[in-house]
């Protein structure tokens, strides 16, 4: 399979092309129309995949071309302080996940006005605060320092969000993080939006998972092996 065919906006394909992904893997196969359509979805699927790509490539193509309408206005004054309001929410267990996730979304929003930001644990909270000043469109993170900026609704706010993905949701419930994951999934109007969608990924599909997607998903499954 080859990812010109899958309907997605000219500049992504590009990026796509600069990462050398020359063929779609299965998990992208699956996912790509599905995250286009504006379905939710839950896919267990294994680190090595493509599954990073699988929900970066639709997503960063949906957002492509409206990302000005998305964003809100603009500052009033240069270098005035603006709040943080991402259209998208990655949250993953590690900080090493976060950080490849963030390394890819940088390379496919090439030449986008879309900004990804990285937020984790174990460094100055300070760091994160300069760093979404600047912009943030997409915010990838772990739960915890997602919660306490959360907890900041002068800093971050939820309330533009079009896509939350939970990945490594096995992981993260594991860790006990079922409190922040809530809280994160619960966080601006999203059940009310419309036009937002959750997209969970999984490596194993426990319990603890299937109660989250059942609480806020109304989700097509898929299974790759
Ligand atoms: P992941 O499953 O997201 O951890 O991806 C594993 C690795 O595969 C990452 O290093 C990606 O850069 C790479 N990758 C993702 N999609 C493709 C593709 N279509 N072709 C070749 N490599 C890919």
């Amino acid at each position: 399979g080859s990812f010109d065919t899958a309907g997605l906006h000219p500049q992504v394909l590009a990026n796509v092309q600069l990462c050398n992904y020359d063929r779609i893997t299965v998990i992208q196969g699956y996912c790509i129309p599905i995250i286009l359509a504006g379905h939710d979805l839950v896919a267990v699927a294994q680190t090595g995949s493509g599954k990073t790509a699988a929900y970066l490539i639709p997503i960063i193509s949906k957002l492509m071309g409206k990302v000005r309408k998305l964003q809100g206005p603009r500052p009033a004054m240069k270098g005035a302080r603006v709040r943080a309001e991402p259209l998208v929410v990655i949250v993953v267990p590690t900080r090493e996940l976060a950080q490849q996730i963030f390394d890819e979304a940088r390379r496919l929003c090439y030449r986008s006005m879309l900004r990804p930001v990285c937020a984790y644990g174990g460094i100055p909270m300070s760091s994160n605060l300069q760093e979404l000043a600047k912009g943030c469109d997409l915010l990838i993170g772990t739960p915890g320092r997602l919660q306490d900026l959360m907890d900041k609704p002068d800093i971050l706010s939820m309330k533009r969000v079009k896509f939350t993905v939970i990945d490594e949701a096995d992981e993260m419930l594991q860790g006990d993080w079922e409190d922040e994951m809530n809280k994160i999934m619960g966080g601006g109007d999203m059940n009310e939006d419309p036009d937002h969608a959750y997209l969970m990924f999984s490596a194993t599909f426990p319990k603890e998972s299937r109660a989250i997607a059942r609480t806020y998903m109304d989700a097509d499954f898929m299974r790759v092996r």
